[in-house]
């Protein structure tokens, strides 16, 4: 029997998909069916892969499942897989196909209210379907997405109909350590790097994405979209865990149909605003003022920060989530820290006695953590922290700004999204990186340290 190109051509490029996709298939058998039955013989629903005799992978599938894509049993047409090309025209392509004008015209007519044939998009995949190729084709099929796709009848009736694919989604997990980025930590097993953004989603209020770390860990629970068994996209993460350096961070996502986003642990809101202040027990001594006599240099100068006074040695507390940006000295500020806490804002530390421990650029700091020391080093006649708070690279009186309050998670839903929380805990703990298919043997040894991990997590343990 002889095999036309592009039906070996569409067998090599779908086998992968028609073999490891059976489950994916199951689903969406039940919403390609409605078409399939209406339009083709019970005799055509037997048909079955064997054409595609040729291919030793599909050879190696024991079940003889009918290779059915629009609604068509394949396998009883000869298929032609195309894309659009540059200036080609619905005529173009349909007359190649030995459709005659007016019934080009037909068809171009019926489709008005279904697909307007003007946007054909270059590069977008067409099917042709015929029974006989020395004759008139049998179907036009257009995908405009993977989500839908338009089937143009070329005989009888030059009917138009346009169906979309039923997308199910699957909760899956995923889990990787950032070798070089997290771009290869998350494609280089195969997963969509659409996770990262949703990733940062979730955890963008404490971890700054633009300065992650070597051996920094991921986590995720979320759904996978699938179209007749391929991925096609990922919906939304439920809970996200991410580790830098020491700091650990959590996202669970919770619904109670009035409130909705990601939580920490705790209940609280991932999306928080900033500490009121640097220090605790401290009284503002200057405040922000931009016509202020300075008492050192005698003279006008606006003051951009609010000075906190508090005893030598008092901690001085990171306001938000960020990454310390400098962790330096100068005449003016003597020991001085600044922290990036997003896109947006900046805070900095001044006269600092001394910073605290660990503390240098690069450092993923979370709210509350103590990053130094009130003193008086630099431009300072007494122990006080001068606090400044940068809003798109300019300093701003941190007190006048209104930040959304960070409110916890109302008491009576604690014990629903507690259960939730740890229900999804388990999970990541759970997660672990996707195997690749080749080095089995090493990969094996690599999960079990990594089980062993992520029993240890409670202890923070560093990374191997
Ligand atoms: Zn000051």
């Amino acid at each position: 029997m002889d095999i036309p190109e592009s039906v070996k051509t569409f067998f090599k490029k779908h086998s992968k998909s028609i073999k490891t996709g059976l489950i994916g298939f199951s689903i969406i058998a039940a919403g390609t069916g409605i078409y399939y039955v209406s339009q083709d013989s019970p005799e055509q629903l037997q048909a079955s892969l064997v054409a595609a005799e040729q291919n030793v992978e599909i050879n190696s599938f024991p079940v003889v499942v009918p290779n059915i894509k629009y609604g068509f049993a394949l396998d009883t047409f000869q298929v032609f897989d195309h894309t659009i090309e540059n200036g080609q025209f619905l005529a173009d392509i349909l007359m190649a196909y030995k459709l005659d004008y007016p019934s080009v015209e037909k068809v171009v007519a019926n489709s008005k209210d279904i697909f307007d044939v003007k946007h054909l998009r270059v590069g977008k995949p067409y099917t042709i379907l015929t029974k006989d190729s020395t004759a008139q084709a049998d179907y036009f099929i257009y995908e405009p997405s993977v989500y839908e796709y338009v089937v143009f009848h070329l005989k009888d009736d030059f009917k138009v109909e346009r169906f979309e694919r039923p997308m199910t989604s699957e909760v899956h997990t995923a889990a990787g350590t950032l070798e070089s980025s997290l771009w290869n930590a998350i494609v280089g097993q195969g997963l969509s790097y659409d996770l990262a953004s949703k990733m940062e989603d979730a955890l963008q209020w404490s971890v700054d994405f633009h300065h992650l770390q070597k051996n920094d860990e991921f986590r995720l629970i979320y759904d996978q979209n699938f179209i007749e068994g391929e991925e096609v996209g990922i919906g939304a993460v439920h809970a996200a865990y991410y580790k830098t350096g020491s700091n650990e961070y959590h996202a669970i996502y919770y619904d109670n149909g009035e409130i909705s986003g990601y939580f920490d642990l705790e209940g609280q809101p991932m999306k928080r605003g900033f500490l009121k202040a640097p220090v605790k027990y401290s009284r503002i001594s200057s405040y922000y003022n931009l016509n202020r006599f300075h008492p050192i240099l005698k003279r006008r100068r606006p003051h951009y920060g609010t000075d906190y006074a508090a005893p030598y040695g008092t901690p001085i507390y990171a306001v938000g989530d960020g990454v310390v940006s400098r962790a330096s000295y100068t005449k003016g500020n003597g020991n001085f820290v600044k922290i990036k806490h997003d896109a947006t804002y900046e805070t900095q530390y001044l006269h600092m006695q001394k910073f605290a421990k660990g503390i240098a650029p690069g450092v993923h700091v979370k709210q509350g953590q103590v990053i130094g020391y009130v003193g008086s080093t630099g431009l300072a006649t007494g122990p006080h922290v001068c606090f400044r708070f940068w809003k798109n690279g300019k300093q701003v009186n941190h007190l006048k700004i209104k930040f959304p309050p960070a409110k916890p998670l109302p008491a009576e839903d604690m014990p629903a999204f507690e259960a939730l929380r740890d229900k999804y805990l388990a999970e990541l703990n759970a997660a672990k990186p996707a195997v690749a298919e080749e080095n089995t043997q090493t990969e094996v040894v690599t999960e079990e340290e990594n089980t062993k991990d992520s029993k240890k997590e409670s202890d923070n343990s560093s990374n191997p």
